[in-house]
């Protein structure tokens, strides 16, 4: 039902037009322009920096013309970088990558191409539709901050966000919640080789610490991490600061807190003892979610998937996306997979059957949702 080769020459300009968080400028006005000719009512928000190349979040409404439940559709502009001056070369055996030198930016915008080609097909062929909201967000390669700063007013029974890797077919029903965890160490400093015992030794403080800690894959469902340490100026001067970074993240809520607070118990703790004195400074980055296998949300995507001979995967996600946002914003969302693959990386690619296939799950969607409350 969608056109193939519109949507694959779309994807291609779009991977051409550099976006690299922060600087969706270029990206953001032709999708304005493109969503505005569809008939949609679309705003851009004020989320973006001040920056020249700088934009903010894209949130357009396509009013319904049957009942049914009000759809958003999300994907992300920006990408990571190497980013500039993408080459993308479809393959005789029928992929996308890039030349080699940058990544392919099917991440994120194979979802974008997905969404602008099931809303063309839909006002193209009149199909009959409940209201759509589409969130083309920025900057959500740095922390998911296009996501977080969209306005309350965006609202919607059912989310989808069209951001996650393999075949088409993969929903992210679960995801973990992140704390950042940032200490600083503060010891004395002291001459090394003349008068050692006056100084307290940030660096031995911190390593105590670390040692002292449980890392890595804590239970199936939670992990941490210290993942930074900087300090020291010299051999023969005893270390008076520490900087550590690390990172806690679990499905369940309650194991991420309790490890949090562990970590920063066994530093402060730590210090005390070696009457050290630090600061710690802990911020959730994203809230985490997760859905029953008979959510309404899922009920719906397996639906539309079958309706294209597809049987829907259910997975756990090891990372946030702007479905965690949504999700903590009320809008239950699930993350489906575009088939791109090998992302953050220059060997990132993506079959075209993949974005076609994304972009008819997309319709099938609206198609499956009509008439229902
Ligand atoms: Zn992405
Ligand atoms: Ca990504």
């Amino acid at each position: 039902m969608v056109n193939r080769d519109r949507l694959l020459s779309e994807f291609l300009e779009l991977v051409q037009i550099d976006s690299v968080s922060g600087r969706e400028r270029k990206v953001c006005d032709l999708l304005k322009k493109r969503l505005g000719s569809l008939g949609l009512q679309v705003v851009e928000d004020d989320a973006g920096g001040t920056g020249a190349l700088a934009a903010g979040n894209i949130v357009a409404r396509l009013a319904a013309t049957a009942d049914g439940p009000h759809l958003l559709f999300c994907a992300h502009m920006d990408t990571v970088e190497p980013g500039e001056g993408i080459k993308p070369v479809v393959g005789e055996d029928g992929v996308v990558r890039s030349r080699g030198e940058t990544i392919l930016a099917a991440d994120d915008k194979a979802g974008i191409a997905a969404i602008m080609e099931a809303l063309r097909t839909i006002c193209e062929q009149k199909i009959e539709h409940g209201e759509i909201t589409v969130a083309f967000t920025i900057c959500e390669e740095t922390g998911l901050l296009g996501a977080k700063r969209l306005a309350p007013s965006v609202k919607a029974d059912f989310g989808f966000v069209l951001d996650s890797t393999g075949p088409p077919g993969g929903v992210v029903v679960r995801a973990p919640s992140q704390d950042k965890i940032t200490a600083t160490i503060y010891g004395k400093a002291a001459h090394a080789g003349v008068d050692p015992e006056k100084g307290i030794n940030a660096i031995y403080v911190a390593a105590q610490a670390i040692a002292a800690m449980k890392l890595g894959r804590i239970d199936p469902e939670t992990t941490a991490n210290i993942g930074i340490i900087s300090g020291g100026k010299a051999t023969n001067i005893v270390p008076d600061c520490v900087y550590l970074e690390g990172e806690v993240r679990s499905l369940a809520n309650k194991r991420r807190a309790e490890n949090t607070d562990r970590i920063c118990r066994t530093i402060e703790e730590t210090a005390r003892k070696a009457k050290a004195r630090a600061e710690i400074k802990v911020d959730l980055l994203y809230e985490g979610f997760g859905f029953q296998k008979e959510a309404p949300v899922i009920e719906l995507v397996r639906r539309a998937m079958r309706r294209r001979g597809i049987e829907a995967v259910l997975n756990q996600s090891g990372g946030g996306s702007d479905a965690n946002v949504l999700n903590a914003r009320g809008i239950p969302t699930v993350n489906l997979s575009t088939g791109m693959e090998n992302v953050h990386t220059t060997d990132e690619q993506i079959a075209v059957t993949d974005i076609v296939t994304t972009a008819q799950i997309v319709l099938e969607l609206v198609l499956c949702a009509r008439g229902e409350e």
